[in-house]
């Protein structure tokens, strides 16, 4: 298998129901922030990605915040979404996802890996074993370095059969 292959590639995080996890036999989720709960930078509350993490955590999913932005921002978004998390986690870093997975209480293979960058959140949770799903980003941020990063994992997807439109 391919490091930077994702197993499941998926428009939006809402497409992810209790259904989804199930038939993957998967009982939590690490869950990048920025561009895949959150558009990147915004601190505006988002009421869909709310109800979307409390309905998968009544249905007994465990959840857990996996971030590379500052603390101070992962803090913010932590207090809000009401479960817990790390920034500057340093993915893809596997150090950052066996902590994830401590943090869970699960072993690698039940759980997802949720996130929109091939090159930190699906290469980090391969290496980790762990199942990874890739979603399109909210917003197409237009810093000079992930243009780079973007066309190289358009590049990457393509390869596997993914036409990505970011
Ligand atoms: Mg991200």
């Amino acid at each position: 298998m391919s490091l930077l292959r994702p197993r499941d590639v998926l428009a939006h995080v809402h497409d992810i129901t209790p259904e989804f996890l199930a038939a993957r036999g998967l009982r939590g989720l690490l869950l990048d922030l920025d561009n895949t709960l959150i558009p990147y930078g915004s601190y505006e509350e988002r009421a869909d990605v709310m109800a979307w993490a409390a309905d998968l955590r009544r249905s007994g999913i465990r959840l857990y915040l996996l971030s590379n932005a500052t603390g101070k921002r992962a803090r913010f978004w932590i207090d809000k979404l009401g479960f817990e998390g790390v920034g500057m986690a340093g993915k893809p870093n596997p150090r950052a996802f066996r902590q994830g997975l401590r943090q869970l209480g699960l072993p690698a293979h039940q759980v997802g890996m949720v996130g929109d960058q091939v090159f930190t959140d699906v290469l980090g949770g391969n290496l980790a074993g762990m199942h990874t799903i890739l979603v399109h980003p909210l917003v197409d941020n237009a810093l000079p370095h992930t243009r780079v990063t973007r066309r190289l994992e358009r590049a990457v997807l393509r390869r596997y059969g993914h036409d990505w439109r970011a």
